[in-house]
């Protein structure tokens, strides 16, 4: 038998199946793929409905909990500063009152995983333990209370805080569980997961966790997503599967993640002995550490899920055995936000070879029946991998153009950002249908979604082994798409009800699995990700595109003509309604910084150029230069105009001991900010090594490495004591040294004449959402 005449070549047609027909039935099957992947979209992003302050004590109230919200982001509040002094004594009185026991936890914590400046701290983590009957192991639920210095901190962690405080509360209210649960505000997470590491470190609790859950947020709004667990967990997502009442998880997240800068408490977590999971929303990343971080910018509905999340899986982890959690890893993904799906990853070589099995039986049952040629194939493979390039390196262009337009948007993400996703994704489509349509007369269809194949087959391998929790995006449907190819090539059915049928059955999965994940792709890799994310549009399109295009034949280049314009017009839309206002502000920067050595003080901002606020204090012959005196190793260029220098005391070192012993030397400073600023930073210079340095005590070198050159060394100290801090440097070699010391405070005010001088609290003024810094540096030598 031949394989249907209509996927052979799109210009035979016949007298009992004329044209017109054939062509309807493909718009047809054409507008469904186009409704269904919308669908998909729409219920992958679907949100619970609220529930009330009136709701049963028993359940999660987002309501309830967007009170709690309005007290704790009221204002920035950053480590160091009152306002999160504030927000520490509210939880302790909130906890207090459900019948609680807060403890606190002081430390001085230090993380040197990111490098120089090495990030410190003087932390307090705020404890709860809610006894269980029964315990096996503790679960464990976990939020930074710490706001990054530009934000309100609503979403980015106060949701996370009041979705702990109001779980405690509905546990509190209900039937005791058998394992503790111990909630866990973390101190300094902003500044270098401080608190984390001070739990993790010195806690005793911390031993107790068999499992946690971490609570985050890049953004104020969309599905929370699991994205990211501890290593093998099979059974943690077989359970999470029971229990979540609406799951959002894939094993390609905790990928992605990877690649991405972000960096959360799970990171330190994870040394734990335990089981973990990581939940985050994405959606609205103009929010993410920006003065639009506020209690009415947070989509309700999605503080709803979290906490209904947080709930659910500590009554579910509660009420179980938490000993020998640990079980073969697992791919996992939900479908379209309903149901989580999960298979062992030693099913991931099978599934393949099967899927192998089935595509080499389709090309020989092709190529045996001539419906396939084999250079139709290889042309298939170039046209898709041609239509990549061509699609993600013209999105990649378009978007390098028009992000000129956008200098000053947070996270170089316009708002109103739909209209260039979905701008990109029809260029992306025209490109492609462009080239279809060229090889069209030439390569029969079936050649083409064959080549499209290999490619699909290929990326299954890769991913299989290189990233296997993405393997399942590609292993998936292409076993569903040979699997259809094998069966319709040996049916005997209609050769027009098998061309739509392989359509449909090709379609329907790839669509339901790639749609609501290609919208994800964009809100996590942002618009700057646009070439990659394109490059999912593109795959896609190879094994459809081929059957859906085959009986266009007169006027064929309306249809990439069309999608090519309508791209544009969306495009345009976009750039008009992405401007600035109260409700959308732009991003800017100002520092006044004095050097007390010299006496002289600048203003300075690292935008490229000056805005009708900035200004205000960069008016006149703006010169350009980095910033060595304040920041010695940042080749940063700033914008800079003389300033008045203000009356305000330099940082301190005082020497305490200065002990020599065999061409080494041991140095004991006490650091003080001499007008209280919040951060400290400290830079050693000279041509000497660092063989040790410790900060109250707790090493701020890195483990394992003998020394570190005096001009690599440095430490950002958040949250400094009035008192100060006690520095220890052990060098090699007794010649002198400079030590630099530069404060931070955040804020500037101004007085009579340009005088500024710093002041807290922070001065976000819409419709900017600026950071101001106050910098005094001061130079030392030992
Ligand atoms: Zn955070």
């Amino acid at each position: 038998m031949a394989f249907p005449q209509t996927l052979d070549n799109s210009t035979s047609t016949s007298a009992t199946h004329p044209r017109v027909n054939s062509h309807h039935v493909e718009i047809l099957i054409l507008l469904v793929l186009v409704v269904i992947g919308a669908v998909s979209i729409h219920f992958q992003n679907r949100l619970p409905a609220v529930l009330r302050a009136t709701a049963p004590p028993s359940d999660f109230s987002a309501a309830r909990a967007l009170e709690q919200l309005r007290a704790i982001s009221a204002q920035p509040h950053p480590i160091g500063s009152q306002a999160h002094t504030n927000v520490r004594d509210y939880l302790v009185s909130e906890l207090s009152e459900l019948g609680l026991n807060p403890l606190r936890q002081q430390s001085t914590a230090v993380n040197v995983k990111r490098g120089a400046p090495f990030a410190a701290g003087s932390i307090e983590n705020i404890l709860v333990k809610i006894r269980g009957t029964a315990n096996s192991r503790a679960v464990l639920l976990v939020s930074h209370y710490d706001s990054a210095v530009t934000s309100f901190g609503a979403s980015d962690d106060g949701a996370g805080v009041v979705t702990l405080l109001e779980t405690a509360r509905a546990l509190q209210s209900g039937p005791p569980l058998k394992n503790d649960v111990i909630l866990l505000f973390t101190d300094g997470e902003e500044v270098g997961l401080l608190g984390a590491q001070a739990f993790v470190n010195e806690n005793p609790w911390s031993k107790d966790v068999g499992l946690f859950l971490n609570f985050e947020a890049r953004g104020n709004g969309g599905p929370v997503f699991m994205f990211e667990t501890t290593s093998e967990n099979g059974n943690l997502i077989r359970q999470f599967e029971k229990t979540s009442p609406i799951p959002r998880a894939s094993s390609l997240f905790s990928e992605i993640y990877k690649l991405l800068p972000n960096d959360t408490d799970f990171t330190v977590l994870k040394t734990l002995d335990a089981q973990g999971m990581n939940f985050a929303f994405l959606s609205g990343i103009n929010h993410y550490h920006t003065s639009l971080d506020r209690p009415e910018e947070i989509d309700v509905a999605t503080l709803q899920q979290q906490g209904s999340h947080a709930l659910a899986l500590a009554q579910h982890f509660g009420n179980i055995d938490l000993h020998n959690m640990r079980d073969n890893d697992v791919v996992y993904f939900d479908i379209i936000g309903q149901k989580l799906f999960s298979y062992s990853k030693t099913w991931i070589f099978p599934l393949l070879a099967l899927t192998t099995l089935l595509f080499a039986f389709v090309v020989v049952r092709g190529v045996l029946t001539n419906e396939l040629r084999l250079t139709g194939i290889l042309i298939g493979v170039a046209a898709l991998v041609g239509g990549t390039i061509l699609s993600a390196g013209m999105c990649w262009f378009v978007w390098f153009l028009i992000q000129a337009s956008f200098r000053s948007v947070p996270w170089s993400e316009p708002y109103y950002s739909n209209f260039f996703r979905l701008a990109f994704v029809v260029l992306g489509i025209a490109a492609v249908s462009a080239i279809y349509l060229l090889l069209r007369r030439k390569v029969n269809a079936l050649s083409l979604v064959v080549g499209a194949c290999l490619v699909w087959l290929l990326m299954s391998i890769a991913t299989s082994v290189a990233i296997p929790g993405a393997s399942y995006l590609f292993t998936v449907p292409l076993l569903l798409t040979c699997l259809s190819l094998s069966v319709l090539l040996v049916s005997k059915l209609r050769r027009e009800v098998k061309t739509y049928a392989l359509a449909l059955f090709t379609g329907v999965p790839v669509i339901v699995l790639w749609a609501p994940l290609i919208y994800n792709l964009f809100v996590a890799l942002t618009l700057n990700g646009t070439w990659m994310v394109v490059i999912f549009v593109v795959f896609p399109l190879g094994l459809l595109l081929p059957l859906i295009l085959q009986v266009v034949s007169a006027r064929k280049w309306v249809l990439p003509s069309v999608l090519a314009v309508v791209s544009l017009i969306l495009l345009l839309a976009g750039t008009l309604v992405s401007g600035f206002d109260q409700r959308h502000p732009k991003i800017n920067n100002i520092f006044y910084a004095l050097n007390a050595d010299t006496g002289k003080a600048i203003f300075a901002s690292s935008d490229k150029t000056a805005d009708e606020w900035t200004s205000q204090f960069l008016s006149t012959d703006i010169e350009r230069g980095t910033m060595y005196e304040f920041f010695p190793r940042n080749d940063r260029v700033f914008m800079k105009n003389p300033a008045a220098a203000a009356a305000l005391p330099a940082p301190e070192a005082t020497l305490i001991s200065d002990a020599r012993d065999n061409g080494l030397r041991t140095l004991t400073l006490r650091l003080v900010s001499q007008r209280s600023a919040p951060v400290l930073s400290v830079y050693t210079e000279g041509d000497g090594e660092i063989l040790a340095a410790s900060i109250n005590g707790k090493q701020a070198t890195p483990v394992g490495k003998g020394s570190v050159r005096m001009i690599d060394w440095a430490l950002q100290f958040h949250g400094l004591p009035a008192e100060g801090v006690d520095l220890v440097l052990r060098t090699k070699g007794e010649k002198p040294y400079k030590v630099l010391l530069v404060d931070r405070s955040y804020g500037l005010v101004e007085t009579q004449g340009r005088a500024v001088i710093p002041r807290p609290p922070y001065m976000i003024s819409a419709p900017h959402s600026a950071s101001d810094i106050s910098l005094i540096a001061k130079s030392f030598s030992f």
